[in-house]
């Protein structure tokens, strides 16, 4: 197990730095992603050490998993990686809604196991909370699963607290998936707090803020993608993220490393946060961002950047 590390309370062990492979395949989320390209991303993964994936149903839809499953087939590394997928989305007359139903769940882990061509699922999310399910009762369906051998965790993702605790009820829970980052902190308020107190692994999504936090865009920047409609990447927003962003990198630079590697290592710092899960669209990206490993920030690094997105 050297190098891995126990993902709570689980019998999960993995890289601290996974892939998040949203863009593997996921043509609804970035558009003009080249599939063979995608296949690369998850090769240089497995080549390079890294062996937790992230996917889900939704991401392609389908091509995701798909992918994975290929390139996993091929190397067959199976036995050795931690493969965690979601699934709640549905279609309803051409409109997207959110099921929780158990059946639903159950359909959704058959399903995902036939696209990833394997027999278990290391971690299977209820991917976003619908309207009308008891979670403890989303969950149970999952614990049934899991006692099949189908799944081997249970994960809930974008779970406010009122529904982790109710999802939680009878402490099956043992991985949160929610939106954190430098940028993003209001989890540190309630969630981080709950999974820390309840040994529950929390693993942030979007821990470079889409790239933002990578430290290679400037004011002449432009995203042709969804990202161009997300305000944190416009006008005054934008430039005053690229200022702390500046901060970070006199930190990186004293340092000999790259502001992501920074950002990366000073999650690694937080109470349940073991791993994370970069998203890459390159294979580059996918080795660069293992150089996190080598960072070790000192509590005054460590205080300062917390200082910088305090601002
Ligand atoms: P992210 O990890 O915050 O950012 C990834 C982007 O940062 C890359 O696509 C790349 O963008 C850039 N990047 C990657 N490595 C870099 C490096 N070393 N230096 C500089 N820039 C670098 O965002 P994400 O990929 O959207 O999210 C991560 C994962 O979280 C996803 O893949 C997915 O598995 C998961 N997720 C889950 C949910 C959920 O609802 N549970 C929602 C969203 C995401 P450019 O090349 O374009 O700069």
């Amino acid at each position: 197990m050297s190098g891995k590390v126990r993902i709570g309370k689980t019998d999960l062990y993995a890289n601290p730095i996974g892939l998040g492979a949203n863009a593997v395949g996921g043509h609804n989320i970035y558009p003009n992603l080249s599939e063979e390209v995608g296949k690369d991303v998850v090769r240089a993964a497995l080549e390079n050490g890294i062996t937790l994936f992230d996917t889900a149903y939704i991401y392609g839809p389908e091509r995701s998993e798909q992918l994975i499953g290929e390139v996993v087939k091929e190397k067959g590394m199976r036995q050795e990686i931690v493969i965690a997928t979601k699934a709640a989305h549905t279609f309803v007359d051409g409109k997207i809604v959110m099921d929780n139903s158990g059946k639903f769940l159950k359909n959704s882990v058959d399903d995902s196991l036939r696209r990833l061509q394997t027999d278990y699922i290391d971690l299977f999310y209820i991917h976003f909370p619908d309207e009308t399910t008891n979670k403890a009762e989303a969950v149970g369906a999952l614990k049934e699963l899991k006692d099949q051998g189908k799944i081997r965790a249970i994960g809930v993702s974008n779970f406010s607290l009122e529904q982790l605790k109710e999802a939680n009820r009878d402490g099956y829970v043992d991985v949160l998936q929610s939106e954190y980052n430098l940028f993003k902190r209001s989890a540190e308020k309630e969630l981080l707090p709950y999974t820390a107190a309840n040994g529950i692994s929390f693993i942030p999504y979007f821990p470079l803020a889409a790239g933002l936090l990578g430290g290679k865009y400037n004011r002449e920047t432009t995203f042709a993608d969804r990202r161009g409609k997300n305000p944190q990447f416009q006008g005054e927003a934008f430039l005053g993220n690229l200022e702390k962003v500046e901060q970070v990198r006199e930190i990186a630079d004293a340092i000999g490393a790259e502001v992501a590697h920074v950002v990366l290592a000073w999650y690694l710092t937080r109470d349940s946060i073991d791993v994370l899960i970069p998203g890459a669209k390159r294979p580059e990206q996918v080795v660069n961002n293992l150089k996190t490993l080598e960072v070790k920030l000192t509590q005054e690094q460590i205080g300062q950047i917390d200082r910088i997105f305090q601002a």
